[in-house]
């Protein structure tokens, strides 16, 4: 067995684990950093930006947001049935943190609300300007990876200041001496096993949106079948079996849930293509929003998880169809290609062909209804009392958007199953605001702490998109937080 010996050792090279290695070598102390994957960033590399409130380039945008009120919004939208303190330190954290990755050389394109549509049906009516989308490397629009160009500075930075990365190379277990984290074992990639002696432990492994198991028996869904989330390899939730087993209370664990299609970044087009308040419908053919919402997909996630099967259908017609060719989409996605529908022909016929399950074309209702699997009288009556109030211009049951209402009348027709969706999972291993881990009655375990979605239980039971980029913002953040804390704390350690 190998032995090593440090001050610090990060059990995770992802967005936290970086902000918590940083900050702990910028205080002075030496840190080694264990990432499974052969490379840094994590889920991080799959993403846009970060939250940050009262930031530099808010400023200069004159977004007049305060912490203290980024604070009030967020414990207003979680029933504050969550960490007041933690959240009232993330906040008040969260400007300084995009103010220090600037610093380090990260750029941002802006600061932005996430989606834009007309204000009265906005999906995040309320949603405020912390979005800073970092510029894509080369730059271009940003889309999906452009904050890798974030984790690339980040590590750059943490290798200037010494941290030593230790890639391959996966943490296994915290070692624990008289109830306090000492170090770390894992193992390398040709199966050396490492001991590493530390005076304090911090774990930022990103959750376990890539294990069924955990999702099972976690969560309420079924990986593959009642939820398509992201599943970052290595994502198996190693980072809360260890510090569960080192003594940590358990915190309930929520997907962070938003729709999107099975492999969707193979069918990213129609992804995008079918995010439009057009007719949704579920099982039954029956509507279950006002669809004007559906931009708002943490929102739509969690109301296809209250439908038969955890599914939906989104279904628009060739005038439709021919209206998003020609002025583009009602409601734009920043995620997806702003060209979407001049590629919509393509990708459709491509997945026709090759039976890609979830959509269906035909040229009646009740074909329709068939082949998706939908109830054929149920979807028969919905389009009809649709189409009336389309013609009426007015949604009795939702109302909905009048600018919306467009029939359901000239074939064929196209549908589009909606899965839920998510982007990893949250939480479950209890911290307090110093991110210092706690057990089930809320002692302290001294020298461990647990930082990013691993932690992460400041959400409720939603993501809280009206405050967006909060996943990242909550990663780094805590990440810095342990960072400083465990440094601190070495003050009073005898070597
Ligand atoms: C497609 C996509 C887009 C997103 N866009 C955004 C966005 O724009 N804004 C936003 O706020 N959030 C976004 N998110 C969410 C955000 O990226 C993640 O929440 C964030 O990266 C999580 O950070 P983390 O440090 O907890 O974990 P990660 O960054 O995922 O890092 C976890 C790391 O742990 C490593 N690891 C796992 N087990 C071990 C082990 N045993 N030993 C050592 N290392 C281990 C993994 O290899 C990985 O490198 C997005 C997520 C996805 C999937």
């Amino acid at each position: 067995m190998k032995k090593m010996e440090t001050d610090v050792a990060v059990v995770a090279a992802g967005l936290s684990g970086l902000a918590a290695s940083i900050a702990a070598a910028e205080n002075g102390v030496r840190v080694v950093t264990f990432e499974k994957s052969n490379t840094t960033g994590g889920a991080a590399n799959m993403g846009m930006g970060p939250l940050g409130v009262g930031s530099r380039i808010q400023r200069e945008h004159m977004v007049s947001l305060t912490p203290g009120e980024a604070f009030r919004k967020h414990m207003h939208f979680t029933h504050y049935r969550v960490d007041a303190r933690m959240v009232r330190d993330y906040y008040y954290k969260s400007g300084d943190t995009i103010d220090w990755l600037c610093d380090m050389g990260v750029e941002f394109v802006g600061v932005q609300r996430a989606f834009s549509a007309p204000e009265a049906t906005r999906p995040y009516a309320d949603g405020e300007f912390t979005w800073h989308v970092v510029k894509p490397e080369g730059g271009g629009i940003p889309g999906p990876r452009a904050a890798t160009a974030m984790t690339k500075k980040m590590t750059e930075r943490a290798k200037e200041l010494g941290v030593e990365f230790m890639l391959e190379t996966p943490v296994h277990k915290i070692i624990m001496e008289d109830g306090k984290a000492v170090g770390v074992l894992a193992k390398d990639k040709d199966g050396e096993e490492i001991a590493c002696r530390a005076s304090a432990v911090i774990v930022a492994t990103g959750g376990f949106g890539d294990n069924p198991k955990m999702i099972a028996e976690e969560t309420e869904y079924e990986f593959g079948k009642t939820i398509h989330n992201f599943a970052i390899p290595g994502m198996k939730g190693d980072g809360l079996k260890m510090c569960w087993e080192a003594g940590a209370g358990k915190e309930p664990c929520i997907m962070e849930l938003m729709y999107q299609l099975p492999d969707n970044m193979n069918h990213f087009i129609l992804d995008g293509a079918f995010r439009q308040p057009c007719l949704w419908v579920n099982r039954n053919g029956d509507r279950f929003m006002p669809e004007d919402q559906i931009g708002n997909t943490t929102f739509t996630g969690n109301a296809i998880t209250a439908q038969p099967g955890k599914v939906a259908y989104a279904i628009f017609d060739s005038k439709l169809l021919k209206k998003y060719k020609k002025q583009g989409p009602d409601i734009v996605s920043h995620v997806h290609p702003h060209d979407l529908y001049d590629h919509f022909d393509e990708q459709w016929e491509r997945d026709l062909a090759d039976g890609y399950e979830p959509i269906a074309q035909a040229d009646t209702i009740e074909e329709l209804a068939e082949q998706a699997g939908i109830d054929v009288d149920g979807l028969v009556a919905q389009v009809e009392e649709y189409n009336d109030m389309c013609d009426a211009g007015f949604d009795e049951i939702f109302e909905k958007d009048r600018n919306y209402m467009q029939p359901i009348a000239k074939a064929p027709f196209y549908c589009c199953r909606q899965n839920v969706g998510a982007y990893g999972s949250l939480g479950g291993v209890k911290i307090n605001h110093k991110t210092e881990v706690l057990t089930a009655e809320a002692k302290v375990i001294p020298g461990l702490y647990c930082v990013g979605t691993d932690a992460c239980n400041i959400f409720g039971d939603s993501y809280p998109f009206i405050l967006s980029g909060n996943t990242m913002g909550f990663c780094l953040n805590s990440g810095r937080i342990a960072g400083e804390n465990a440094a601190a704390s070495l003050d009073d350690f005898e070597y």
